[in-house]
């Protein structure tokens, strides 16, 4: 086992002088070494290849911590995309005209989403979250949103918190500010929380006739209860308002598309991003043609919209999932680790709870100071060469050895933290501040 003294910390050191010249550190939140092990994460990288990365020292590491935030379900640098964005770029990823792989992709996810029949596309899950909300307001001419999940950083998301600095408390992020959004836009933007249909009632009891788009995430953690989606799906179509499933995390992950296909219901629009173009920038808008023909009824329309890599990383990463049937792949890595998990705590007798779809499944841990536990946990599992977040997510690379190999890792680590819980010496045993999540200012 590596010590302290060991531990490489190139990366560590780059993200101390980043947060001096990058404010924030970095340009997504996931990623901040404070979310994992303060000072020791690793950071930075070298080389990524399947679900492995090397450090800045060339140190080793299998990905336990999310995969590129979800976006690599076949792996890092997987060959057969890989070989067809090279391609693509050899033969120019840019230029006047239109890359037809467009088309292609649009027909693609047409095909995998019968019910849908006009697609858009963007480059990140939180601006194609902005553009169906954009649509879902042009097609009904109404000014108010309900929604239910986190849709990224734009304003008209972010500016539910100026009515309620707590409004977004419940749905996934708290601590988020409304500074530097327009007051104006106070209470366009109304939240409901997940199975409670009740919440989405009196939104409509007070707001109906202003009410044009309800958007949210058909699940997230776990599956809905029944007739809640149903029940959703009957308030939309009552008051007339356009339905967005937001399924930038949750699609590709249980099947082939969204996972509203296998929980049958259907949205107006659905919204598509990290798996997708395995890695590769691309998200993608879906959607009845009545509602989608909107588009054309307000301007949306960006330079690198256009850009060829994204659309074919995504047309190779859909042969690639079809091909390999990764998703099933992923539900049972997840069951098995997600049994190995309970297993150890019920050795241990520690207080754990195991939870998440099966290829995201989550590890949580039951004490009055879980997020010193957390820490100190991925802090040992770092020392024994694994990455490792809550928020793992399973994919191609991981073959049975390796899930071994995280499941021993896993099960010394369990059994290092349990000791440090009943001895009482957790915090001297951490070589850190205890992990934050949430958002706040870091320098
Ligand atoms: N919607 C959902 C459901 C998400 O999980 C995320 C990202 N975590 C986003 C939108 C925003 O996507 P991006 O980070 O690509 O902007």
């Amino acid at each position: 086992m590596k010590t302290e003294s060991q531990l490489p910390m190139t990366g560590a050191n780059l993200w101390k002088k980043a947060k001096k010249i990058i404010p924030g550190g970095n340009q997504l939140l996931s990623k901040r070494s404070e979310r994992f092990v303060p000072d020791i994460w690793p950071a930075y990288y070298k080389k990524a290849k399947g679900c492995e990365i090397w450090g800045m020292d060339g140190e080793h590491y299998y990905d336990f911590a999310g995969m590129g935030v979800g976006s690599c379900i076949l792996g890092y640098a997987d060959e057969d995309v890989d070989t067809a964005v090279i391609e693509a770029i050899k033969n120019g990823a840019m230029s006047t005209l239109n890359c037809y792989e467009e088309i292609e992709l649009a027909e693609r996810l047409i095909g995998l989403h019968p019910w849908a029949d006009m697609v858009r596309f963007g480059r990140s899950g939180g601006e194609a979250c902005a553009i169906a909300v954009r649509i879902g307001r042009a097609a009904t001419g109404r000014n108010k949103v309900a929604f239910c999940g986190y849709h990224g950083w734009h304003d008209w998301y972010i500016s539910s918190n100026i009515a309620s600095s707590t409004n977004l408390d419940d749905q996934l992020l708290p601590g988020l500010t409304s500074k530097g959004i327009a007051r104006q836009l106070g209470g366009t933007t109304l939240p409901f929380r997940y199975n409670r249909l009740d919440d989405l009632e009196k939104i409509v009891n007070e707001h109906g006739k202003d009410l044009g788009v309800i958007i949210m995430e058909p699940t997230r953690d776990h599956l809905p209860e029944a007739g809640f989606l149903e029940g959703v799906r009957k308030i939309a179509d009552r008051i007339g308002a356009v339905l967005i499933f937001d399924e930038v995390t949750s699609g590709f992950v249980v099947n082939l598309g969204g996972i509203h296909l296998t929980l049958e219901v259907t949205p107006d629009i659905a919204v598509f991003g990290k798996a997708l173009g395995n890695g590769y920038p691309i998200t993608a808008v879906i959607g009845k043609k009545e509602v989608m023909d909107h588009a054309q009824d307000t301007f949306i329309s960006s330079t690198f919209w256009t850009e060829r890599t994204g659309f074919v990383a995504a047309l190779a990463a859909l042969r690639k999932m079809e091909k390999t049937q990764v998703q099933k792949l992923m539900i049972s890595q997840g069951t098995r680790i997600s049994e190995g998990w309970k297993k150890m705590g019920q050795k241990t007798g520690f207080k754990i709870h195991v939870s998440g779809l099966p290829p995201h499944t989550h590890l949580g841990f039951d004490t009055d100071s879980n997020m010193e536990i957390h820490t100190l946990y991925t802090q040992e599992m770092l020392k024994k060469g694994f990455m490792f977040s809550p928020a793992m997510r399973c994919n191609l690379a991981y073959t049975s050895t390796i899930i071994d190999q995280f499941l021993k890792a896993s099960e010394d680590c369990f059994d290092i933290v349990s000791e440090a819980v009943k001895l009482n010496n957790v915090r001297s045993l951490m070589m850190t501040e205890p992990a934050s999540t949430g958002f706040k200012r870091l320098t």
